[in-house]
Order: C-alpha cells, then structure tokens, then sequence
C-alpha cells in the first residue's frame, strides 16, 4: 500500500511515497514559494499515487486542535506569505484521503521512535538545531501538544562565562534559540559552523547551552531519551561535549538506568536525516489505520 508524506518546511517541501514498513519508495522536493502555488504543485504530486492516506509534519507554529476552525494551518510564524495558511485543508479536499497532521520536530521524533534506533521508547525528546531551535515530545506513547505545542527553542538558557554574544532571537533574544541555533554561529563567529570545525570555544559554547536544553527536559519530562537532530549536530564530537556538560550540571542528582547509559541517554538521531519523512508516513499510517 502506498502512504503519501508531507515534510513542510520553510525553503522546501519535502514529498514522498512510503510503504507500510515506512520505507520511501520514491521522493521529491519542491522549493517553498508563496502557498497556493506550492499547495497545488503537491497536490499535482499526490494525486495519481494511489495513497491509502496523508502525514504531514509541519514547520510551526501550526494548529493541532481537531476541534478548531483552524486544524490544519500554519498560524503565527515570520515567513513571508504563510501567516495563517490553510494547508491540510485544500490537500485533503484535492486528494480525499484520511490524513494525520504535526509539527515538524514531533514528526522527526516520531520516525526515530518507529523506525529508529529509539524504537518502542514511550517517553523521548528530540531537539532539531538547524535554522532554528525545536523540539518534539512523546509522554506515555503519545506526542506531546498541549494547548499548542511544546517550543523548546524558546526556553531560557545561562549564558556561557566566555560568550559575548547577545542573542538574535526576535522575541526574546537571548534564549535556546538565539543563542544556538545556525545563524547565531553566523552572527557571533562571523562564518556558518561548516566554517568552523576546527575552532574548539565555538563548540564548547554550543555544547553548553544544548546540554542545559537536556537538563531542562530531563527534569521536566523524564524521558527515556533525547535525541538531537538537524544540521548543527554534524559537527564531529558535538554529541559527546553536550554528554560530558549534561553530567556535570547535573551533578549526580538524577539516578536511573536509562541516565547511567548516557551514550544512549543523549543521543544524534539515526535515520540520516531521513526520520522526519519517515515520520510523516507513520503518520499517514496512523491516519489510515483510525479512518477504517
Ligand atoms: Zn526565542
């Protein structure tokens, strides 16, 4: 059976078929230009695929409340253009399948928990670190929304003793995000991190905000795992340094098996950046399975 997968972001959509073990069978990426020339040249993709059903995870802030008028929409984010934007709406009326719709980071954690080195794990976070900051949650098998979505990027961070840096978040400036994310490399260090890889400070600071991102949902949310993602996360040896932070802030104080295993514990994810479209076919899976 074919399932169609919907990874919206905010410079390509990425389109493809799945199976049921959530292999891609085929995919595509289209440029993300203004939204009705973008929603129709998908639509055009999906409509001769045969697909059981629709998953699509979606760059936010976007609306997951089944019950409001505005299900479905991308609501309040900077992008130019796509301010509240209907964009399960028109594919569902176009393609008349069942669909399952999240944000992005939820999606990408979803992958890694079905089809990825954390499969079966109940209780799991992932950051992405890219252009910007996110983060999906799983609480007792069920992704995390809330009464929007958790926005991990946005939580307060200590600043590093050696960090002049001010931030570059529009809201808040100096939180997770302003401080960590892509183009705050860029605005701090003057070069993107690909540039950077032999300057060790840069990643040291880097490695000391996302381990205070670890510490904050390990005390928060108990999960069995955090997973970190997205472009910044290439960055040879990040993983380990963000280990080593994570353990001395915490200092002991937390004691479990699934902590003790740290290499584990913090973790890159494992689906070569395949595991946010992998999400979204487990999402049109889903989809499917409920509508029958
Ligand atoms: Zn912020």
């Amino acid at each position: 059976m074919n399932y169609g997968a919907l990874e919206a972001g905010g410079t390509k959509m990425v389109c493809a078929i799945g199976d049921e073990n959530g292999k891609i069978l085929e995919q595509v990426s289209i440029p993300t230009t203004e939204p009705k020339e973008t929603i129709d040249r998908m639509i055009d993709y999906f409509k001769d695929k045969e697909i059981e059903a629709l998953g699509v995870a979606c760059f936010g802030p976007v609306d997951l409340r089944k019950d409001s008028p505005t299900y479905g929409y991308i609501t309040s984010t900077p992008k130019p253009g796509w301010a509240n934007t209907d964009l399960l709406g028109p594919m569902v009326r176009a393609l008349k399948v069942p669909a399952g719709f999240d944000l992005d980071v939820n999606g990408s954690l979803l992958g890694e928990v079905t089809y990825g080195a954390s499969k079966g794990l109940t209780d799991a976070v992932y950051f992405t670190v890219g252009t910007g900051i996110g983060s999906g949650v799983m609480t007792n098998g069920k992704l995390l929304h809330g009464i929007i979505h958790p926005e991990g990027g946005h939580i307060q961070i200590k600043h590093h003793p050696k960090d002049t840096f001010g931030g570059r978040c529009p809201f808040h400036k100096d939180c997770l995000e302003g401080m960590a994310n892509g183009p705050s490399l860029i605005d701090r260090w003057g070069k993107p991190g690909n540039e950077l890889k032999e300057e060790p400070l840069v990643w040291e600071i880097e490695a000391y905000y996302l381990a205070q991102a670890a510490r904050a949902v390990s005390c928060l949310l108990s999960p069995q795992r955090i997973i970190f993602g997205g472009g910044v996360m290439h960055q040879k040896g990040l993983i380990d340094e963000i280990r080593d932070d994570f353990k001395e802030m915490m200092n002991g104080y937390l004691r479990s098996p699934y902590i003790e295993d740290i290499e584990n514990y913090i973790t890159e994810a494992s689906l070569n950046d395949d595991q946010g479209i992998m999400g979204c076919i487990k999402l049109a899976i889903d989809a499917a399975a409920k509508a029958k």
